[in-house]
């Protein structure tokens, strides 16, 4: 769209900031004041990774942790507002144009919703985000592969439950031979979602499995 048109929009249709719901202007996702709250990711302190004992993916990359502003932003995005999602998505595909092995992958998969909070939800926070990323890069989006069976809803659960939970993702039958993919997600906790998903897409053969999560929970070292 152009300009004006856009400058006109302004004035009758102000957008909102998705975190502090002040205005902001057509050609920003976030309020500069929120963006400087954002508190990134710092990938030498491993935080994801010890969480998990048998590791199937091959590398991650996070953008933010998740509290504070970043997990009002997720709120927001989970309410309808989609922006946070751009926000995360841009801030994902600079970190994946920059990573030599993981921008050469074939496709990017954002983790599935199941059926039932999918329909509530009308769409799948990953996607949003998975979708911005596949643009921004070039690397195809593939969402008719993995699944999630109906089952509770994972944030109701503890720990324990949650890693049993995994269960709940399954996959369609594919040749993914010598195929290096990017599993997408918006929030990473106990990192056993991606993990799961990264060991299926590895039994149908895929040669490496990288993470690209939006946010991630900051781990307690006597956890
Ligand atoms: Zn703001």
């Amino acid at each position: 769209m152009n300009k004006a048109i856009n400058f006109v929009l302004d004035l009758f249709f102000p957008s909102r900031c998705p975190i502090c719901r002040n205005f902001i202007r057509y050609d920003e996702l976030i309020c500069e004041k929120c963006i400087k709250k954002l508190k990134k990711y710092i990938p030498e302190n491993d935080d994801i990774l010890i969480k998990i004992n048998d590791m199937f993916f091959d590398k991650i990359l996070a953008g933010f942790y998740y509290e504070n502003e970043v997990r009002n932003g997720i709120y927001s995005l989970k309410d309808g507002h989609k922006e946070f999602g751009y926000y995360l998505g841009n801030i994902l595909s600079e970190l994946i144009l920059q990573d030599e092995l993981i921008s050469k992958s074939d496709y990017i998969i954002p983790v599935p919703m199941s059926e039932k909070s999918l329909r509530v939800r009308g769409y799948n926070q990953a996607d949003i985000i998975a979708e911005t990323i596949s643009v921004k890069t070039g690397i195809k989006m593939m969402t008719d592969i993995l699944y999630k069976n109906p089952s509770e809803v994972q944030h109701s659960l503890n720990k324990t439950q949650r890693m049993k939970n995994v269960s709940a993702y399954n996959i369609n039958n594919t040749d993914l031979s010598g195929m290096k993919i990017i599993i997408c997600d918006d929030v990473c906790t106990t990192g056993s979602t991606i993990n799961r998903c990264a060991e299926l897409l590895k039994n149908m053969g895929a040669a490496k499995v990288y993470a690209a999560v939006g946010t991630t929970t900051k781990l307690k070292r006597n956890e």
